[in-house]
């Protein structure tokens, strides 16, 4: 039964739900600054990587308060709220959530106990030893079996126990959580921030004229005012207080950051390693169109996460650019259900095609990529619906074939329909003319950054970062080249 919760379009559709990535998260210290407020609009900024719940821990210097909900930032918060949630000190958090009725319990951020007073903490990623770390609690410690909430759980306990601070206890435990992690947390007087050794996950820091700002991506740095000042580095570990910010390493850094924050995950305006997303998939654009080339008259994107790739095809090809899919961007932001009727709609809750311009065309239609295929089929549809003379389906990434375990929720093997199915199998189920997805080689060559240091699990089946068996699920090792 689908719930008018907020989420967005793609939800509406259970059968095709995009890539869901596992959070946003932000932090602040900073002082004579509404940290709320700062908090509230860069998570608004990171509204994209979580829709299902939102919140916010702040301190003045004595005590936690902690306000979260489900729903988007902006229906979770409001001025009433945020002027109850004072302090120099705050860390928020934006969660798209796979757990179904239990969602308000893994809302994050997440609060503990220590004897000094509270320790609240938001996490972006996915841990994969989380069954290992809870043994390690003692009995009762904790219901739940989030990894958030454990991570948190033994962070508190072994500050606790052992009467040290927050940063010795957190340097210590750090290295035994295996999985990816991008951190803020706090306790009533102290910011950290934390990156897993692969770095799978983006972090980032910035400067405020009266403090320290850290969030997801750096879009979420510039909606507050904040200066960039760099990349957390995979394996380390920053204190941030009145003394300013303290570095330090607690492993080695491997770096593997997510493939995909290119493709899709990370906004456009945001930066990962010192190039703008936008024009790294402007790039992989123009690379899909000189590995995939086609007779055309039109190239238009799937709007809008594939605007930037099909920019870049047009520009390559020397085809003309168009807009012939028009996105309604407010649907499935609301609390009201859609009636049976108007769910059957499917697609065209989401986009609408303009007539006008694909009429008798041969169109290129550029998307991001294709987890179960079920929208690009409703596309390649309703463009033949409107007159298409032609549909060419062209992805900016290569075929999505393996799961993530490192924080995106695409589905199961078994769901992806490039787990079982060739290229020339999907462009049939999908009813397009022709299909063609950039090479793994390419899409890495966009980015600039060696192979080596990348996470391209989803599409090699390679995980950096070794799996339990018994998390592999049944599908995992079956696998079938496309
Ligand atoms: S498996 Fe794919 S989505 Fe997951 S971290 Fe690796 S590249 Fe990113």
């Amino acid at each position: 039964m689908l719930k008018g919760d907020g989420r967005l379009g793609h939800d509406l559709d259970p059968q095709d739900r995009a890539p869901q990535d596992a959070c946003g998260v932000f932090g602040v210290w900073a002082t004579g600054e509404d940290v709320s407020k700062l908090t509230y609009y860069g998570l608004y900024a990171l509204q994209h990587r979580g829709q299902e719940s939102a919140g916010i821990a702040v301190s003045e210097g004595d005590r936690i308060l902690v306000y979260k909900d489900m729903g988007l930032v902006a229906q979770v918060f409001d001025e009433s709220v945020l002027s109850t949630l004072r302090g120099h000190i705050a860390v928020g958090h934006c969660r798209y959530s796979t757990t179904g009725s239990s969602v308000w319990e893994n809302a994050q951020p997440t609060l503990c106990s220590t004897a000094g007073g509270g320790l609240a903490l938001a996490h972006n990623g996915n841990l994969i030893n989380t069954a290992a770390l809870a043994e390690r609690l003692p009995p009762g410690a904790t219901r739940s079996t989030s990894d958030t909430e454990i991570l948190t759980a033994l962070l508190a306990n072994d500050a606790n126990d052992r009467e040290r601070s927050v940063e010795d206890a957190a340097a210590e435990l750090l290295p035994q959580v295996k999985g990816a992690y991008s951190l803020v947390f706090m306790n009533e007087k102290t910011l950290y921030a934390a990156r897993d050794p692969q770095g799978i996950r983006p972090l980032v820091l910035g400067r405020l004229e009266q403090g320290w700002v850290v969030a997801s991506e750096t879009a979420a740095l510039d909606i507050v005012g904040a200066a960039f000042v760099r990349e957390i580095e995979p394996g380390e570990l920053l204190t941030i207080d009145e003394r300013g910010v303290r570095a330090r390493r607690f492993a080695p850094a491997e770096p593997k950051g997510c493939l995909f924050e290119y493709v899709y995950l990370a906004r456009p305006d945001t930066t990962i390693a010192g190039r703008g997303v936008q024009s790294t998939r402007v790039e992989i654009g123009r690379r899909l169109a000189r590995e995939h080339p086609v007779d055309a008259d039109l190239v238009i994107p799937t709007p809008e996460s594939g605007t930037p790739a099909a920019i870049g095809y047009a520009e390559a090809s020397g085809i003309p650019y168009g807009q012939g899919l028009v996105k309604n961007s407010y649907v499935g932001r609301t609390f009201i259900q859609p009636s049976q009727t108007i769910r059957q709609l499917g697609i065209r809750l989401k986009l609408n095609p303009l007539r006008e311009v694909i009429a008798g065309k041969r169109l290129v239609v550029v998307d991001d990529s294709i987890v179960r295929g079920n929208t690009q089929r409703a596309i390649v549809r309703m463009l033949r619906e409107a007159g298409a003379a032609e549909v060419h389906v062209r992805i900016s990434s290569p075929p999505v074939s393996w799961p993530c375990f490192y924080g995106i929720d695409f589905a199961t093997r078994a769901e992806l329909i490039a787990g079982s199915l060739s290229v020339e199998q999907i462009r049939d189920s999908l009813g397009a003319d022709s299909l063609g997805y950039i090479s793994l080689a390419e899409l890495t060559a966009a980015t600039t950054i060696p192979a080596g240091r990348l996470c391209r699990a989803c599409f090699d089946g390679s995980y950096p970062i070794p799996i339990e068996e018994d998390s592999l699920g049944k599908y995992l090792l079956e696998r079938v080249d496309a």
